[in-house]
């Protein structure tokens, strides 16, 4: 069998155990382009949290990190959640533990705890509000002005949000390393080379959040757009801009071409490819669903917890 026909049969299979099973398949962002093409919905973070919320599926597949599949399951706990491959990790998530975090606490015992959605489970419930990159600003001009901001993992959304409020906050040093690339000099390279072009960001993962923070700074220019998938998609197609530099890990482009082929999107950094979200393949994906595997299990304790500081999260923005 030709390599075409084997992944035309590896789809075929998948959709009818899908059916069969009466599963979801949710699909981030930075998912292999065929694996989108099959799934239910595909979106960032937000809007993959709040799919799991709405459906009534008995399974939820998960094609993005183990943190994205935990938080499906935290909002879920009656579904099976199941994720393709364990080894779908994450920088951001590691570079805060549980004992990091505690001793932090200890420090700033009166300190209300904000953490990003790239946190794990345990992280989450030792926070009181869990944000993403397009809410965080909003829920930290919700806290009251007196209290003291701890605010974790990655240090570009924090020194952000900081900005934009004006709040003091204590940043947690962390970042998505993969993307440590995408930064300030690439896209100023890029620019110089495509002058026409616009600036794309998608304001989630933490390998765009050091854009946010330059952006925000006056730093890349006028024509810098923060947007989401979505609005990227109206963007390009109501501006008479043809070219746009993308600042965002590859996967994203597939949407973007898809849905506007007369335009030309450039990513800054082609090399922008998070391996942790390409543990995820069409193979593992009918084997988790003909097998069940692997499914993600939040012990009670900390899903109750969770949960608290998730429900800001799902509800703003
Ligand atoms: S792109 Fe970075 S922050 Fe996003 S999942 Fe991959 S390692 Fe984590």
């Amino acid at each position: 069998m030709n390599e075409g026909k084997k992944v035309q049969a590896i789809q075929e299979e998948i959709l009818r155990l899908k059916k069969e099973k009466n599963a979801l398949i949710l699909a981030h962002n930075y998912q292999i382009p065929e694996i989108q093409d099959l799934a239910d919905f595909v979106g960032d973070s937000l809007g993959l949290a709040r799919r799991a919320q709405e459906t009534d599926a008995d399974i939820i597949v998960f094609c993005g990190v183990v943190f994205m599949a935990e938080t499906a399951k935290i909002l879920n706990p009656e579904k099976k959640v199941l994720i393709p491959s364990l080894d779908a990790g994450c920088s951001l998530v590691d570079s805060i533990s549980l004992e990091d975090l505690r001793a932090w606490k200890a420090e700033h015992p009166d300190a209300v705890v904000v953490g990003y959605v790239n946190t794990s489970a345990e992280i989450k419930a030792e926070c009181d509000i869990c944000v993403t990159s397009s809410n965080a600003v909003e829920l930290v001009r919700s806290i009251p002005e007196d209290r003291e901001i701890l605010f974790l993992p990655d240090m570009f959304l924090g020194a952000y949000v900081a900005r934009k409020t004006g709040r003091k906050m204590h940043i947690w040093p962390g970042e998505c390393h993969v993307h440590a690339r995408l930064g300030y000099h690439r896209i100023r390279q890029m620019q110089t080379r495509y002058p026409d072009a616009e600036l794309l960001v998608h304001p989630e993962c933490g390998c765009s959040t050091s854009c946010l923070y330059y952006a925000e700074n006056g730093d890349l220019g006028e024509h810098v757009h923060i947007l989401s998938t979505s609005g990227m998609i109206r963007k390009a197609r109501e501006t008479r801009a043809k070219r746009f530099l993308v600042a965002t890990e590859v996967g994203i482009l597939h949407p973007l071409r898809k849905a506007a082929p007369d335009r030309e999107f450039v990513p800054v950094d082609e090399e922008a490819i998070c391996p942790y979200m390409k543990k995820i393949t069409l193979e593992n994906l009918l084997t988790s669903l003909r097998e069940e595997v692997y499914e993600i299990d939040v012990p009670e304790n900390i899903r109750t917890k969770a949960l608290k500081a998730l429900q800001a999260m799902v509800s703003v923005g």
